[in-house]
């Protein structure tokens, strides 16, 4: 691994929040101001190919980057801010009949929770 390689995998390492490639790249030039925001996509591109991390679309509009790649889990969204956390909860495995699921062999699902974070819960109510 790179110097550069490392830093980010280290920014990944400690963020609970799943960042953005921007995200890491901010917290990357903080320490490593060389580091360009291209590099940080490539990099990220790489340690998902290699299983290192999990890209992730929750529908928020970009690709966040998920370091907890050992636990199976499922994620809550906020629905006002975007924020993304991980829900550490075993739930009954989702289980497709064979004739329902069109011919695909289906790997793996995951389910995506919407609601308010504990910040918006408590801010002001958002105009309708
Ligand atoms: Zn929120
Ligand atoms: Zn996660």
């Amino acid at each position: 691994m790179t110097a550069q390689r490392q830093c980010i995998f280290r920014a990944l390492q400690g963020a609970a929040d799943h960042p953005s490639a921007e995200t890491v790249h901010r917290v990357v030039a903080a320490e490593m101001e060389t580091v360009s925001l291209k590099t940080v996509y490539q990099t990220l591109h790489d340690l998902t190919e290699l299983g290192e991390v999990a890209a992730l679309d929750v529908g928020t509009g970009v690709t966040l980057f998920d370091p907890n790649i050992e636990a199976p889990h499922h994620h809550l969204v906020c629905r006002r801010c975007g924020t993304v956390r991980d829900l550490a909860v075993a739930l009954p495995e989702v289980r497709i009949p064979e004739e329902a699921s069109l011919g695909y062999e289906i790997g793996s699902a995951e389910i995506v929770f919407r609601g308010l974070c504990p910040d918006c819960r408590t801010a002001v109510p958002a105009p309708a």
